[in-house]
């Protein structure tokens, strides 16, 4: 199953690709991380990358279309895929179209989050994330047992410089009107499914597992 996770910063799309990943078994694969991945390489790209994403700023599309459409390539996301973070322009989702309609595959479910903006801006402003298994903790909802470390490996935890709430505030405004229209875009094509991502997690948890056609799952 083709999954695609659409929605704001803070809307819960990371917990909820985490916990697919492991109840789907294919691969979580978000745009954001693969940027973070590439701008450890000491790169003329990799600096420009760096630059757009600490502006709150998009990525350009070409280059976007170009990373993502490479890792889907891979051998592990022919069975299927979580795709987190991309598209989020209309141009990425058209190229993705065409990719997948290359190998006689489409986009079969997209789960649309969201959530008022206060809680967006508390949410990702309080957010740690496990960089070994990529668990997301929150300083208010989520904190983790011990100050600064995964509950799962030890790991020390990290935040992000992007998760400051003025370069949030611009990311948001960057999601609203780039990213908005491709609401229409899954809409029109029937495969929308618009989860409230301020619901209660386990809430929201069913919701999801019911778009993909899953029991429960924990
Ligand atoms: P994320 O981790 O998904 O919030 O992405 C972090 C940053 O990476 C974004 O603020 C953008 O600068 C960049 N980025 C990630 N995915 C995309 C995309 N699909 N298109 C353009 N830029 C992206």
């Amino acid at each position: 199953m083709d999954i695609v996770l659409l929605g704001p910063p803070g809307a819960g799309k990371g917990t909820q690709a985490t916990r697919l990943q492991r109840a789907l078994q294919v691969p979580h694969i978000a745009s954001g991380d693969l940027f973070r991945a590439l701008r450890q390489s000491d790169s003329p790209l990799a600096r420009q990358v760096q630059e757009y994403m600490d502006r709150g700023e998009y990525v350009p599309d070409q280059l976007t279309i170009e990373v993502v459409l490479n890792r889907l390539a891979a051998s592990d996301a022919q069975d299927g895929f979580i795709l987190d973070g991309f598209p989020r322009t209309l141009p990425q989702a058209r190229a993705l179209d065409g990719a997948l309609d290359d190998h006689g595959q489409r986009v079969d479910v997209v789960l649309y989050i969201t959530a008022p903006e206060d809680i967006l801006i508390s949410r990702v402003a309080g957010r740690m994330i496990c960089p070994q298994c990529n668990t997301i903790y929150n300083t208010v909802t989520k904190p983790p047992k011990v100050d600064m470390l995964c509950d799962n490996d030890n790991h020390p935890l990290e935040r992000r410089s992007d998760e400051e709430p003025e370069v949030v505030r611009r990311r948001l405004s960057t999601y609203l009107a780039q990213t908005l229209p491709l609401v229409k875009y899954y809409r029109e094509k029937g495969i929308l499914h618009e989860i409230d991502g301020s619901a209660p997690m386990d809430e929201v948890d069913s919701v999801v597992n019911e778009a993909v056609g899953l029991g429960v799952v924990s």
